[in-house]
């Protein structure tokens, strides 16, 4: 990138011959646009396989991975136990469109984990699971409007691509081309951590709001966690205005704890929706929550809502896999890997004088380069964003792979031993140096 310079030097001249190839026949050379690098400039590095803790890219070059396909990967790449569940289960057929055992079996896992979850729908992706959450809200309350935070990511689901509009308790604009007004019309937008602003938009609009959705705790604008008392402060105004609580814990869930966020904050929501770590790295995620509201679904329910893929046999089972290995003893050992980075990350930023913060849901952390707390998203986007480039392409030429962008969550795994995290620490102060020598 013009006007910076790295400490490493580097090529990826394979990843970069396949990217040329990706752009001519897709948008932007990728099918999520994170992926493109645009964030941070450079060449997205195109992955041929992972092990472990580790990735190697089309170059034959291994990175020690922060990312783990953005949460899913919490027993790290290519877990034996799940790779074999999968052989298992691919030999005996790819996809039927009927129920099957595993279905019932992963769902039944969800709902031992998640008290407040009776009953659970599998989907294919978290925009699937969100989607129909909320429409499942609007058809059990008969209420059209929905809360939402600035900064929260739920998938591109159109309603929930809103943007603030120009005051509080006012209705939000589309956020990106292609949402309609009338689709974002009924999104209200509000900043996050302020329960003052969620009481003013139920009392402007008395039996008007369907439902609050929340992530359970944020990592799209970069790790905030909710403030003392405010995920059960929305529990509460939902309740007293009789419209349904949704947390969204499709990056949370099963990752900050056996039962999620809801295993940390204990705040019980009406429905909530998953994604990532159930599906073991396969499309599948879910949503569930009180039984009396899942029975409005169809079939049994009015709610229309279905899936040709639904509960797909390699995905449940890779998903059940990955769950069966995540005991107690499992999440210490993510917790205490995810300590000693942020440690580690903070002794070498610290050296180097570079102002920053790092903020924790458990053990999904963030790397803000400020040193004021963050708790929405307007004051994520106060941070020294500019400085997170040079940082980030010092540790990919290094052999880490960060996620590429300064507004993420880093994501660490069971698998993550100490080679892995010695190689961390290796790159780390160059990595700091380059942050702190980065210019706007
Ligand atoms: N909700 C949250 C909290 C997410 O982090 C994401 C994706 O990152 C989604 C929903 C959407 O999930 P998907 O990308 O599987 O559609």
């Amino acid at each position: 990138m013009a006007g910076v310079s790295y400490p490493y030097p580097y090529e990826a001249k394979v990843s970069q011959t396949l990217f040329d190839r990706a752009s001519l026949v897709t948008p932007g050379g990728v099918n999520s646009p994170v992926r493109a690098f645009r964030a941070v400039g450079g060449t997205p590095r195109f992955m041929v396989s992972g092990t472990g803790p580790y990735l190697t890219d089309a170059d034959g070059r291994e990175y020690v991975d922060l990312v783990c396909s953005w949460g899913p990967m919490i027993l790290g790449h290519a877990h034996p136990a799940v790779v074999e569940a999968i052989q298992a289960a691919v030999v005996r057929g790819t996809s039927f469109g009927t129920p099957g055992e595993g279905e019932v079996a992963l769902a039944e896992e969800i709902v031992a984990r998640i008290t407040p979850v009776e009953q659970v729908r599998l989907v294919s992706s978290g925009t699937e699971a969100t989607m129909s959450a909320i429409r499942l809200a609007r058809g059990f309350t008969g209420r059209a409007k929905i809360v939402k935070f600035a900064g929260c990511y739920h998938g591109h689901v159109d309603a929930l691509l809103a943007a603030a509009g120009s005051g509080l308790a006012t209705f939000a604009l589309p956020d990106t081309p292609g949402v309609t007004g009338a689709q974002a019309g009924d999104t209200i937008v509000l900043p996050y951590n302020d329960l003052e602003s969620v009481r003013a938009a139920f009392a402007a609009h008395p039996g008007e709001i369907a439902c609050v959705i929340t992530e359970a705790a944020p990592g799209n604008m970069g790790v905030v966690t909710p403030g003392e008392g405010f995920n059960q402060g929305l529990a509460d105004l939902c309740r007293a205005y009789g419209a349904l609580y949704i947390s969204d814990e499709v990056m949370t869930g099963f990752r900050t704890s056996r039962a999620g966020w809801y295993g940390v904050d204990g705040v019980e929501p009406d429905l909530m929706t998953f994604g990532k770590v159930m599906g073991g790295g396969f499309p599948a995620a879910a949503f569930g929550g009180r039984a009396d509201v899942m029975g409005h679904l169809a079939p049994v329910g009015p709610v229309y809502q279905a899936g040709t893929l639904s509960g797909n046999p390699i995905a449940t089972a890779a998903g059940l896999a990955q769950l069966r290995l995540l005991d107690d003893a499992a999440y210490e050992k993510v917790d205490a890997v995810s300590r000693q980075i942020q440690g580690l990350v903070t002794e070498a930023l610290t050296k180097e004088g570079v102002a920053h913060r790092v903020q924790t849901a458990s053990n999904m952390f963030s790397v803000f380069f400020t040193e004021d707390e963050v708790r929405n998203y307007d004051d994520a986007k106060k941070q020294e964003a500019f400085r997170f480039n040079g940082f980030f392409h010092s540790m990919l030429a290094q052999g880490v792979y960060l996620p590429p962008s300064a507004f993420e969550s880093w994501f660490v795994s069971t698998s993550h031993d100490d080679k892995a995290i010695e190689r961390i620490a290796a790159a780390l102060p160059a990595a700091a140096r380059a942050a702190a020598e980065a210019t706007a």
